[in-house]
């Protein structure tokens, strides 16, 4: 459902930080996204859910054609695509159910239905005792938590994590990735660029290598395969 054919991207300073680059996903894989720094990952994480266009070959996600698509229908593809940050990217100022809410409110939902699913997913992702809480009131663990429920809040197909246990301790990490598996588990697309060898290597999953701006490996079950 994700496939990128001879994909190219130059960012304006010169740099080419994708180089040829092809790739197919189907619906409901779990894909680790490993390489050395600057070897394109994030880059190429982006133009999944068009926060990069490439410069040059084909990006299509379902029936969206990432390349053609106007700027003004990026939301629609959104609600397909829920992205996760290491740093968490949650709005301040808004409560815990608000901030899963407010990703609800700018797809048109009405105010009953996002009401319901706002308490859902935040039973999902075992915060319900939290809502009414603002984020630097939440360990790092529980605001990446707070992310996730706002990810999949509008049940897209694909989830889109870069570096999600980047910025939390090994313990509360696992419990993050529990947490995607069983999102997972119930038909998500998950990929999930990271330097954790440890996830990587205790729970199997295909491993997409990029280096230079290419897939250097693609593994089913594979091993992180870096140092560290
Ligand atoms: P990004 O891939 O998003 O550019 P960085 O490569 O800058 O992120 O790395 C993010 C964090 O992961 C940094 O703290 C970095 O030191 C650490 N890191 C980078 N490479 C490895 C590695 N091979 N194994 C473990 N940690 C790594
Ligand atoms: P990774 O996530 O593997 O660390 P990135 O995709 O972030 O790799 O970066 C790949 C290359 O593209 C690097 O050389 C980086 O400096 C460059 N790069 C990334 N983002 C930009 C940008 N917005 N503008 C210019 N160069 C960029």
């Amino acid at each position: 459902m994700i496939e990128m054919t001879n994909v190219y991207k130059k960012y304006p300073n010169g740099i080419t930080a994708i180089n040829g680059l092809d790739v197919k996903i189907d619906q409901g894989e779990f894909v680790y996204v490993v390489g050395p720094s600057g070897a394109g990952k994030s880059t190429f994480i982006k133009m999944i859910y068009r926060e990069e266009v490439p410069t040059q070959g084909n990006v299509k996600v379902g029936e969206f054609d990432l390349v053609k698509l106007k700027a003004k229908k990026v939301p629609y593809l959104r609600r397909h695509v829920g992205v996760v940050y290491q740093d968490f990217k949650l709005l301040p100022r808004l409560t815990v159910s608000e901030n899963v809410a407010y990703a609800m409110q700018v797809v048109g939902k009405n105010p009953k239905a996002i009401q319901k699913r706002v308490l859902e997913v935040l039973d999902l992702v075992g915060l319900k005792h939290k809502v009414r809480m603002f984020p630097n009131e939440l360990s790092g663990g529980e605001q990446q938590r707070v992310a996730i429920a706002r990810a999949i809040a509008n049940m897209p197909r694909v989830l889109i994590a870069d570096e999600p246990t980047g910025n939390l301790d090994p313990e509360t990490a696992w419990g993050i990735m529990d947490l995607l598996e069983e999102i997972n588990n119930h038909g998500t697309t998950i990929i999930m660029a990271t330097h954790n060898s440890d996830i990587v290597n205790r729970v199997r999953h295909r491993v997409l290598a990029v280096e230079n701006g290419r897939i250097a490996r693609d593994q089913e079950g594979g091993e992180y395969g870096y140092e560290g």
